[in-house]
């Protein structure tokens, strides 16, 4: 059994859905560079090892169905950290992102942003960023504002 062979039995296995990321990730947020990158190989790869050695679990509410790897920054796209990754499950993921395009934002201030306004890390980082402060309390205050 040759080795991309092996890592779809893998993704079978453990019911990695490549389909339903792709689907996610067809929307504007993310440039066509980025769409070609999840058909990557390496982008399979990155996904078995990341689930290898770390919970298959919505990092917000703890579900385990439609699970996606977010990227909390791009900043080392093709060659990324582990920790650059973290899991969500489909509905926290795009409300992940409709945050990010509601307030144009980086991914990265995004992510904060949007792991303090649910609870998962605490304000004090953010507030020494006074305009991403302003944001995460915008956003609390119009949760559902374009849903
Ligand atoms: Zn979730
Ligand atoms: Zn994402």
């Amino acid at each position: 059994m040759g080795n991309s062979e092996r890592i779809v039995e893998h993704m079978e296995k453990h019911n990695i859905d490549i389909d339903e990321l792709i689907e996610l990730f067809s929307t504007p947020w993310i440039p066509a560079e980025h769409k070609r990158y999840l058909k990557s190989h390496h982008w399979r790869l990155k996904k078995v090892e990341y689930f290898e050695s770390r919970p298959r679990a919505c990092y917000v509410c703890g579900v385990t169905e439609k699970i996606h790897l977010h990227h909390r920054t791009y900043a080392n796209i093709w060659n990324e950290d582990l920790d650059d990754l973290i899991t969500l499950c489909n509905v926290h993921h795009s409300e992940l992102h409709s945050l990010q395009n509601r307030f144009n934002l980086m991914v990265e201030d995004a992510t904060d942003v949007y792991l303090a306004c649910a609870g998962k890390v605490g304000f004090g980082e953010l507030k020494k960023n006074r305009a991403l402060a302003k944001v995460a309390k915008e956003y609390l205050k119009r949760p559902n504002d374009d849903d």
